[in-house]
Formats: structure tokens, C-alpha cells, sequence
């Protein structure tokens, strides 16, 4: 068996210890005789298995009990619609102040419009072929909004938000954290909400999870299917109907390997490093572009382009026979598109720069 360097944005590679566990455990869980995926999500095996994975999560990110954590269904993508449904009653002259910093932000801006009014409070400006988003001190946030809505990090554009703070702020603070929860420290505290689909950083697709402030529960709209109530979910232990067990599981064993490592001060450490040598390697050398901004730049999901974009096929097909993959950019952007998220290993960034080094002296 060999296993390849998996640069997916998204499902994307798990820890390899992880992946073993899951190996180990899966015809027989703890002397169960059966697979979680097999359990009742009501059994006290799975129910312990829950509470753990919720804990350590907890301890990860230091959670107080202020939050409720969500372990549901839905995708990041549902919970587009289902944030305005949550947040705002029925109240369509309610407004809502959105971030547009690329793709996924404008996703949520779309479908956010067809429950609420939208304003938006900062755009990504492209001057001199360099993207840049400003820095929140400068949005211009509307004061009747009943939340703020932001994208930490986009990543299909590659843009990362680094500037957060409530300081000022009178309405909470909303995060697509898809793609960027568990690489660093983050302070709850400065957020009402925070959602996160797990096929990025946290486990297998099929999960999403929510941390809600308690204060954020109360004002759903009586429309709303009970089954995408953050309020009924919560009152529920993300149990009002099954939950996506064996993800939940999975990510679980990902909290657990990460409090092993060191918790989310040692792993931004790691994300730091291994940005800093991809970019170095694309801005040393003509053959390759980034162009977002130096100040909003990414550490998961690093896109470049190649200065021949008739190259690329070539470029990707030899990183492929290097068992560098699915380094494919986004298909609404094109070029080539690096996920670096916590589970791929350093020596994978290493692995790619070098090829890279060779491309270029070969191609350049
Ligand atoms: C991947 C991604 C999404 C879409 O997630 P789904 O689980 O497919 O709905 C939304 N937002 C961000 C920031 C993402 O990275």
C-alpha cells in the first residue's frame, strides 16, 4: 500500500494515525463486535463516543459553556439559508451585514438575499493584479444589522481574513470556518456563531458543526424544519434525528490527535511553516503567481498560477507520477490550487516545492 501526497480542498486527507484507529476499530469497536457505523446513535457506546469528540473539541478551541456545540447534517452550504432562518424570525426587512472576500462569501450573500436585506460591508479589490481585502477596522458595517456575516478564509480565492475582533462591534459575529477551524487559535469569545463543514479540517463529509453562543437561540423562524433547528438541536445533543455518526467519530479521533500533538498553538506553528515554504517558493521564482495581497493570504489553500497556463495539464499530470494530487485548481479560477490543511504532512510541501524547482528549470 502506498499513499499519495492528497492535496484535495476539499474532501481532503485525514491524519494518518487517525485513518489507522479507524482501521483498527472497524470491524469491532472496543469489543462491541460491531462498527460504529453500525451502533444506534442512542446506544451509550456511540452516546460516550459523542461526548468525548464534543469535549475534546471543547478543550481544542477553549469553548465555554456560554456555546452550544452542533454536531448535524446540511454541509456548510445549508447552513447559508439556515443562518438567516436561525437568526432572524420572520423577518424579511431584517438586515444583515456580509463580508463579500470571494467565492463562498458571495455563495452565502446569495442566498442570504432571499431572506433578509443584505449589506455589504467590504469587497475584495483587485489593483495592480493583486487582490486585497481591507482590514475589518475599515468595513463600513451598518449599526441596524442583526449580525455580521465573514468568510475567515476563502478557499477557492485563497484570501484569508486575519484582522477579526468584535472591538466596536454591536451585532455578532457570523464565520464560515470551513476551511480554516483547527488550524490556529481562535477566540470564541469574539464570535456569536461559527460553522464549519467537517471535509476540510475535521473529518469525512456528511458532518457540519455549529458553536453557537446560547443568546443566538432564540429568535428561529417558525418556518424553519425542526431537523435544521440550531435550538432544537442544541435542546437534542444533535440527536432530534441521527446524526452523521461515523463522521462524528472520525472527527473525533481528529480532535484526539490534535490535543496529542500539542493542541492548536503547536498546529498553527506547523501551518505557519509550511505556508511560508510554498509561498516562498512560488514568489522566488518568475515561473510561478500568486496574487492576493501579502497581508490576506491564506494558510490552507494556496492557488498559483504558472506563467504558460498552457503548461498546467503537463504541470499537473508530472506532479501526479510525483504522488503529488489533486493540485487542480478550482474550476471557477483555473491554475493550480495547493489545500495544505492540517493532516498533510510537511515533508508533502517539501515534496512539492521541489518538483516545482524542477518544472520550472525544465519548462521555464
Ligand atoms: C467547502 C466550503 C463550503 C461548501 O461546503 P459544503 O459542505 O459543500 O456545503 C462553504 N464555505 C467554505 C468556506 C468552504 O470551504
Amino acid at each position: 500500500m502506498s499513499r499519495v501526497y492528497n492535496f484535495s480542498a476539499g474532501p481532503s486527507t485525514l491524519a494518518e494515525p487517525v485513518l489507522r484507529i479507524v482501521q483498527e476499530e472497524l470491524m469491532d469497536w472496543q469489543g462491541t463486535g460491531m462498527s460504529v457505523m453500525e451502533m444506534s446513535h442512542r446506544s451509550k457506546e456511540f452516546i460516550t463516543i459523542a461526548e468525548q469528540a464534543e469535549q475534546d473539541l471543547r478543550q481544542l478551541l477553549s469553548i465555554s459553556s456560554e456555546y452550544r456545540v452542533l454536531f448535524i447534517q446540511g454541509g456548510a452550504r445549508a447552513q447559508f439559508s439556515l443562518i438567516p432562518l436561525n437568526l432572524l424570525q420572520q423577518d424579511s426587512q431584517a438586515s444583515a451585514d456580509y463580508c463579500d472576500s470571494g467565492y463562498w462569501a458571495a455563495k452565502a450573500i446569495d442566498e442570504a438575499k432571499r431572506y433578509c436585506q443584505v449589506n455589504i460591508v467590504a469587497s475584495v479589490t483587485d489593483s495592480d493584479g493583486q487582490r486585497t481585502l481591507a482590514p475589518m477596522s475599515e468595513w463600513s458595517l451598518n449599526e441596524h444589522a442583526k449580525y455580521l456575516h465573514i468568510t475567515p478564509n476563502e478557499t477557492i480565492d485563497g484570501i484569508q481574513i486575519d484582522s477579526i475582533s468584535k472591538e466596536g462591534l454591536t451585532v455578532p459575529i457570523v464565520a464560515d470556518m470551513s476551511s480554516t477551524i483547527l488550524s490556529e487559535p481562535v477566540t470564541i469569545d469574539n464570535y456569536g456563531l461559527i460553522y464549519a463543514g467537517a471535509q476540510k479540517n475535521i473529518g469525512p463529509a456528511g458532518l457540519t458543526v455549529i458553536i453557537v453562543h446560547d443568546d443566538l437561540l432564540k429568535k428561529e423562524n417558525p418556518l424553519l424544519p425542526s431537523v435544521f433547528s440550531y435550538r432544537k438541536q442544541a435542546d437534542a445533543n444533535s440527536m432530534y434525528n441521527t446524526p452523521p455518526t461515523f463522521a462524528w467519530y472520525i472527527a473525533g479521533l481528529t480532535f484526539r490527535w490534535l490535543l496529542e500533538r500539542g493542541g492548536l498553538a503547536e498546529q498553527q506553528k506547523i501551518n505557519i511553516n509550511k505556508a511560508a515554504k510554498l509561498y516562498k517558493a512560488i514568489d522566488g521564482d518568475d515561473f510561478y503567481h500568486n496574487n492576493i495581497a501579502a497581508t490576506c493570504r491564506s494558510k490552507m489553500n494556496i492557488p498559483f498560477t504558472l506563467a504558460d497556463n498552457k503548461l498546467d495539464s503537463q504541470f499537473l499530470a508530472e506532479a501526479v507520477e510525483n504522488g503529488l494530487c489533486n493540485l487542480k485548481g478550482h474550476r471557477a479560477v483555473g491554475g493550480v490550487r495547493a489545500s495544505i490543511y492540517n493532516a498533510l504532512p510537511e515533508q508533502a510541501i517539501d515534496c512539492l516545492v521541489e518538483f516545482m524547482a524542477e518544472f520550472s528549470r525544465k519548462n521555464g
